[in-house]
């Protein structure tokens, strides 16, 4: 556990492998945004879907890696419950220090928000992985022009958060193994360049799949349900219907950023979609 506020779920471990899910708190996010959501299952959860927040913490014996650093302070006006880990505390300065790797799934605030404060990095010693069609579309200038008057303050505050880590980032494009079991693999649709992660040792796997699925309420049960801030909606919902397929088939554990589960969990193919069922 990181700090009194923020929960933890069990550690898996795979092999050499210890996984650790740290979560950052959740967000009230409007059913509205799910236009295309099954209307029963959407009046369940109106008016808002909460979503988790979840991080990881991936121990290889050689590297400890990141998979992504929650909202910092940077949503707590509008999501009170965020930014829980508190990674800018000075009491974790020096497991800040021992972080050697960052996988950034994306560039949302509620992913990268807690790398850096006050305009400092607060990762020093870690090599930040990001998908090259993510970052430049985010920190291209021109962007913040290109978006509706709504997203600007969204796209600002992305590249204001992109400044501090820009000299620890290491751009790569499709997969990127990382060695130890650890491979990244994109994902898009939810961002350019949205990516995923696949743990093995021996036969033995998992996937942490950040948001390629947003609403475990609405999106389990209807894939095609768009979320209404993905950058290519329609991309999004390809993407999740190809993975939740093959996780059904294979049964292979996963865990996902904004599920309300913080652990692991698998799942069974039912009239329609899928239906979750946690480990
Ligand atoms: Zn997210």
């Amino acid at each position: 556990m990181l700090d009194k506020t923020a929960t933890s779920a069990p550690t898996l471990t795979l092999g050499d492998l210890r996984v650790t899910c740290h979560s950052d708190g959740h967000l009230l996010i409007p059913a509205s945004f799910f236009p295309d959501a099954d209307p029963l299952e959407k009046k369940k959860v109106t008016p808002h879907t909460r979503f988790g927040a979840n991080t990881w913490l991936i121990e290889t014996g050689e590297r400890t890696i990141l998979v992504d650093a929650g909202s910092g302070d940077w949503l707590k006006a509008r999501y009170p419950q965020t930014g829980l880990l508190g990674w800018q505390g000075e009491d974790l300065t020096e497991k800040r220090g021992r972080v050697t790797d960052i996988i950034i799934t994306h560039m949302h605030a509620d992913h990268i928000g807690g790398l850096s404060a006050g305009g400092t990095s607060l990762f020093p010693n870690a090599e930040l992985h990001v998908q090259a069609a993510e970052w430049d579309y985010w920190t291209d200038e021109a962007l913040i022009n290109s978006v509706a008057e709504d997203r600007k303050p969204l796209v600002g505050l992305i590249q204001a958060l992109a400044r501090p880590i820009e000299s620890q980032v290491t751009l790569h494009s499709g997969e990127k193994d990382l060695g130890g079991g650890v491979l990244l693999f994109p994902a898009p649709g939810h961002t350019p360049g949205h990516q995923a992660v696949h743990l093995s040792s021996g036969s033995k796997e998992v996937y942490l799949l950040a948001d390629v699925v947003v609403s475990d309420a609405l999106q389990f049960a209807n894939p095609e349900a768009v979320y209404a801030l993905e950058t290519d909606p329609e991309l999004a919902a390809a993407t999740r219907k190809f993975l939740f397929e093959r996780l059904a088939f294979e049964r292979t554990p996963f865990a996902a950023t904004h599920l309300n589960e913080t652990g692991f969990g698998c799942l069974k193919k039912q009239t329609g979609g899928f239906r979750f069922e946690a480990l």
